[in-house]
């Protein structure tokens, strides 16, 4: 599902209809719209996950964890007070027989996380806001690192098989998936780019603060609520 506002992505994931659910990355003001979806497919949902703090939407972690008691995870990088379980690298999450493997990968902010997917032949990765279609999660804000963004890209997501589908959190020019190898060959900022021209690539790429940004860090280390939510 899209969300409008701040381009985000936000996926659903089952092995079936009846089954157990994951979401990932939801937004606070379609938490209504995702417990609609997931009742009508007949899911369970248990397990929310964030995968990483967010700069530029509200998280619905907190809204859908008391509305259907799922659990809330993010990386055991993460800041957030409220989440109810912290996954490390290479960490294994299930769901029925869906599991997510966890992929430690900072450098778009430091407690950022990709998750892989191996089911029935399929395979498939959540990259957050680390590797994007054609582009990559800018590395300015809290605890962004370029050359780990590299890293983390190159050492860890490009290992993955050719075919692998890329599902990212963002995208601002309606693509919805690629794969690995067409990132791997494609992707202007890293084809044939080393550690160092990305690195300055990044630092020069003079992009505007998110417009939510103080109000959406502070909401999200609550899972969503805001201050005057919790008073
Ligand atoms: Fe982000």
């Amino acid at each position: 599902m899209f969300d409008s506002v701040s381009c985000t992505y936000t996926y659903v994931l089952a092995s079936g209809i009846g089954r157990e659910a994951y979401i990932i990355d939801p937004v606070k003001e379609h938490t209504e719209r995702y417990l609609k979806l997931i009742s009508e497919l007949q899911l369970r949902l248990v397990i929310a996950i964030d995968t990483h703090t967010h700069a530029d939407h509200i998280t619905a972690l907190g809204s859908l964890r008391e509305c259907s008691g799922c659990r809330t995870v993010m990386g055991e990088q993460s800041k957030a007070e409220c989440v109810s379980f912290r996954v490390r690298d290479s960490e294994v999450l299930h769901a029925d027989e869906l599991t997510l493997r966890a992929i430690y990968t900072p450098g778009h902010t430091d407690d950022s996380f990709c998750y892989f997917l191996e089911h029935q032949g399929t395979r498939a990765v959540f990259t957050g806001d680390l590797l994007l279609i054609r582009g990559t999660g800018r590395t300015d804000l809290r605890g962004g690192d370029p050359h780990q963004s590299y890293r983390s890209i190159v050492d860890r997501l490009f290992t993955l098989p050719d075919e692998t589908h890329v599902y990212p959190a963002h995208d601002y020019r309606g693509c919805t998936s690629s794969t690995i190898g067409e990132e791997r060959r494609y992707n202007p900022r890293l084809a044939n780019h080393d550690e160092s021209t990305y690195v300055d690539l990044m630092r020069n790429l003079k992009l505007s603060r998110p417009m939510q940004m103080d109000v959406a860090v502070a909401a999200n280390l609550a899972c969503g609520e805001s201050v005057k939510d919790r008073r």
